[in-house]
């Protein structure tokens, strides 16, 4: 195929790639194993005549094509999905109550799918191993799948990944430097006081008091609304307490995620919660115990893979907007363990859709599909070039 087809491909096969993303997005599974998604993502690749690998650590699958090629590149996408209610609308909504794409991995994987559609059939001179992880947003799901023997043979290569932005210009890709996505760690609080009647708090030591005061603290250690990107990040996002109108519960639990941009950023998060925790056990006189749980390192994306993809990309008879972004992304992500593995970039690929604000993970985010021709374009531009 020659380099000025892609995009005449990418367009005849859209039809394929949309309903592709359509079916996945009726499947939503959430974790390391993914039994149906696997399934249907493994039929169709089957369908190509490729050859699928897969283990027992997690539904992760990965394919090589040409392994005679001359260089390797690696491309990565994730298959997961989250625990969060879709509202009613979509023709295609989830059939999985209580599950979501609401992350956008469903278009990650149905860009890579056509992607090997369109490499089966056009062979080109690299070598390509594409891989498809679960398990993304809390399970470290990449690291079985690197276990592969697809990926343990591959000793020099460069990999790639691409990640949906609903707030960026749709169809554009978004690249930086070094620190792409930051430190994230999550967080548990338990404020434990003692029970009682709703009647006599006197009696009783409510945890609910010093769990919202805890909650309000770690909100001001960020002002989201002053900076669309900001360097560290504290959110709440689960409380838990109580079962009754009447009663005093004995404890409460808070959990949440903390980001910062570099070492220094999330340390200060790090200390700021210890301090939050500390204050408010000694004012309420309750319990409070912290656990932090360390997330995902950094995506460190190379600068020589960022030029060669964006010199890719430039060949592309049809340009493709790349815009660099202004800041690290406070988002974390498991590609970090496929960057100490080999040199690489992810790139955001922007999905806004006109009329929509809200961003992913939001049971209303919409995500633009034409944006997935860029996706697929992306690619094939890496492959070919
Ligand atoms: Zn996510
Ligand atoms: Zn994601």
């Amino acid at each position: 195929m020659e380099f000025n087809d892609i995009n005449r491909v990418v367009s005849d096969s859209f039809f394929y790639t949309q309903s592709l993303r359509r079916s996945l997005h009726e499947i939503p599974e959430v974790g390391l194993f993914l039994p149906k998604t696997q399934k249907f993502v493994c039929a169709e690749l089957e369908k190509f005549g490729l050859e699928v690998e897969s283990n027992d650590e997690s539904s992760g699958l990965s394919l090589v094509i040409n392994p005679e090629g001359h260089e390797t590149l690696v491309f990565r996408c994730d298959m997961d999905a989250l625990p969060v209610l879709e509202p009613e609308g979509l023709s295609y909504r989830s059939k999985h109550d209580g599950n979501m794409h609401a992350c956008g991995h469903d278009l990650h994987t149905a860009i890579l799918i056509t992607t090997a559609k369109i490499l089966s059939e056009n062979k080109p001179n690299k070598k390509i191993v594409l891989a498809f992880q679960s398990g993304e947003e809390f399970d470290r799901g990449a690291i079985p799948l690197l276990k592969h023997k697809n990926l343990t043979e591959v000793t020099s290569a460069q990999s790639f990944a691409l990640h949906t932005h609903a707030n960026l210009p749709s169809g554009t890709l978004n690249w930086k430097n070094d620190s792409f996505m930051g430190f994230g760690d999550w967080f548990e609080i338990h404020v434990t006081g003692l029970g009682g009647h709703g009647a006599s708090p006197h009696k009783a030591n409510t945890p609910i008091t010093p769990a919202a005061n805890i909650a309000l603290a770690i909100n001001s250690i960020t002002d989201l609304l002053a900076n669309p990107w900001p360097t560290q990040v504290a959110t709440v996002t689960e409380i838990l307490s109580g079962n009754s109108v009447n009663v005093i519960p004995p404890d409460a639990r808070l959990r949440g995620t903390i980001r910062g941009k570099d070492f220094k950023s999330i340390d200060y998060v790090r200390n700021k919660l210890a301090e939050i925790t500390a204050s408010t056990q000694e004012r309420y006189q309750v319990k409070v115990d912290l656990t932090i749980k360390e997330g995902y390192p950094a995506v460190i994306n190379s600068a020589r893979s960022n030029e060669f993809a964006i010199d890719c990309l430039a060949k592309l008879p049809e340009k493709i907007t790349i815009n660099e972004l202004p800041e690290t992304s406070m988002v974390i992500e498991d590609y970090s363990y496929f960057l100490q593995k080999w040199p690489g970039a992810m790139f955001y690929l922007g999905c806004q859709l006109e009329g929509s604000e809200f961003f992913n993970h939001s049971e209303k985010v919409k995500f633009n599909e034409d944006a997935m021709k860029s996706g697929v374009k992306f690619f094939l531009a890496l492959a070919y070039s």
